[in-house]
C-alpha cells in the first residue's frame, strides 16, 4: 500500500509543456522583469478582475509590500487574526507595526466581522484578511465595517487563489490583496514567487517602485523602504502554462472535499464550513477532539495528516504581545484542527482509502 501525502504537486504538473516556454525564456536571454512577467501580470490581474497586478519574489514579501504601500510603518497598528500560520504578522513586524489579534469566525475559521465592529474605533492602520485553508472569509461585511472607519482592508489570498462570491474574486474586495506562488499553492510556479494587485493606479505605481529599490527610474531612488523583490521570467513563464488550469484544479480539490463532507457528515468532527464556489479547498481541515489519537490512526493507514497551524500567532515565541482581545475560538480551534490530503490529482481509490481510514476511527472505537 502507498503512502498518501498531504501535499502533491506532481499529478497536477504532469502532462504540461514546461519545456517550451523555458526554452523560450534561455533563448531570450532576458531573465527578470520581462515580457513574460509583463504578460503574466496582466492575465492575473485580468483573471481576477482587477486593474493592477505587480509580481514578485514570494507571497511574504507582497504582505510586507502591500502594507509599504498602504504606508503602514514604525508603531503603527495593524489588525489581524491569529491561527493563520504568522505569514501576516511577520510582515507586520518587518515593517515595524504592531499586530492587533482579534478572534476568528468559529465556523468559517475566517475573521469575525463582529470581533472587528468591536475595536475598529482603535483606528489601525489596516486590517488583514486571510482566506484561510481556501475559504472566502465575510469579506463584504469586513470591507464595510473597515471602510466606514476609513480603514484599508488587505486581502491575503495565498490559499485562495480563484475563490470567489456571486462571481466576484477574492482580492477584488478589499484596497489590495496578496498572493504567493508557491509549489503547492492552488496556483504553483516551480519555486517561489509572489503578487500584489489593487485597481488603486497610485497604490500599483508606489508598490512597482518598492519593489525595485525605490527607483523611478534607473539609479534614481524617488521613494524609501524600497527593496529588491521580482519574479523571475522563468516562474512568470511556468504561472502563464498553468493560469488556464486553475478552475479546473480548483473544482478537482473542491469535488474531493465534498466527497469528504459528505462521508463525514455524521461522525463526531467539525467539517470546512462550505464546499461552494467560495471555497477552493486548498486545505481540507476539520476539527477532532482527541487530534493526536486520530492522526496516529490514519498514519498506521498510510495516510499523511498535518497541522495548519499549532501555534497561534500570539503564542510564537519569538515575539511579545500584549493581547487584548478575547481569542477564545482562535485558541480551542487551534487545539484540534487538523488536515486531510487534498489536491488535484489524487484518485478516486485514494480518497476512498481516506474516507475508510476516517471512518474506521470513528467506528471501530479508538
Ligand atoms: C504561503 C502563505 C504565505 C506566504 O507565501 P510565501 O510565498 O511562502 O512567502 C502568506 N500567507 C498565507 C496565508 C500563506 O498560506
Amino acid at each position: 500500500m502507498e503512502n498518501i501525502v498531504l501535499f502533491s504537486a506532481v499529478k497536477a504538473n504532469a502532462g504540461l509543456d514546461f519545456v517550451t516556454p523555458l526554452k523560450a525564456v534561455l533563448d531570450s536571454h532576458w531573465y527578470v522583469l520581462g515580457n513574460e512577467v509583463k504578460l503574466f501580470e496582466e492575465e492575473f490581474a485580468k483573471y481576477v478582475g482587477v486593474n493592477h497586478c505587480i509580481s514578485v519574489a514570494n507571497g511574504s514579501d507582497a504582505l510586507e509590500l502591500a502594507l509599504k504601500g498602504l504606508s503602514v510603518g514604525s508603531g503603527d497598528s495593524v489588525i489581524a487574526v491569529a491561527n493563520a500560520g504568522f505569514y501576516g504578522s511577520t510582515a507586520i513586524h518587518a515593517v515595524g507595526a504592531k499586530p492587533f489579534y482579534i478572534d476568528i469566525d468559529p465556523v468559517s475559521l475566517t475573521i469575525c466581522p463582529k470581533a472587528l465592529a468591536a475595536v475598529i474605533e482603535t483606528k489601525p492602520s489596516a486590517v488583514i484578511v486571510t482566506h484561510l485553508y481556501g475559504q472566502l472569509a465575510n469579506i463584504e461585511e469586513i470591507v464595510r465595517i473597515a471602510s466606514a472607519a476609513g480603514v484599508p482592508v488587505l486581502e491575503d489570498c495565498a490559499q485562495s487563489h480563484g475563490a470567489r462570491r456571486n462571481g466576484k474574486q477574492c482580492g477584488s474586495f478589499g484596497t489590495i490583496a496578496c498572493f504567493s506562488f508557491y509549489p503547492t499553492k492552488n496556483l504553483g510556479a516551480l519555486g517561489d514567487g509572489g503578487a500584489i494587485i489593487t485597481d488603486d493606479d497610485q497604490l500599483a505605481k508606489r508598490i512597482r517602485q518598492l519593489r525595485q529599490y525605490g527607483w523611478t527610474q534607473k539609479y534614481q531612488v524617488s521613494i524609501p523602504g524600497g527593496r529588491n523583490s521580482r519574479l523571475d521570467e522563468m516562474q512568470a513563464a511556468i504561472l502563464r502554462v498553468k493560469l488556464p488550469h486553475l478552475d479546473a484544479w480548483n473544482e478537482q480539490r473542491r469535488s474531493i472535499a465534498k466527497r469528504y463532507s459528505d462521508a463525514f457528515a455524521t461522525l463526531d468532527m467539525q467539517l470546512p464550513s462550505s464546499t461552494d464556489e467560495d471555497y477552493v479547498a486548498h486545505l481540507y481541515v476539520v476539527r477532532v477532539k482527541d487530534r493526536a489519537a486520530f492522526a496516529a490512526a490514519l498514519k498506521e493507514k498510510m495516510v499523511n495528516t498535518d497541522i495548519h497551524y499549532p501555534i497561534a500567532d500570539h503564542k510564537q515565541p519569538a515575539y511579545a504581545v500584549d493581547q487584548v482581545a478575547s481569542l477564545e475560538e482562535t485558541e480551542q480551534t487551534c487545539e484540534k484542527v487538523i488536515s486531510l490530503p487534498c489536491y488535484p490529482g489524487l484518485t478516486d481509490q485514494e480518497v476512498d482509502r481516506v474516507i475508510e481510514a476516517v471512518t474506521a476511527y470513528f467506528t471501530e472505537g479508538k
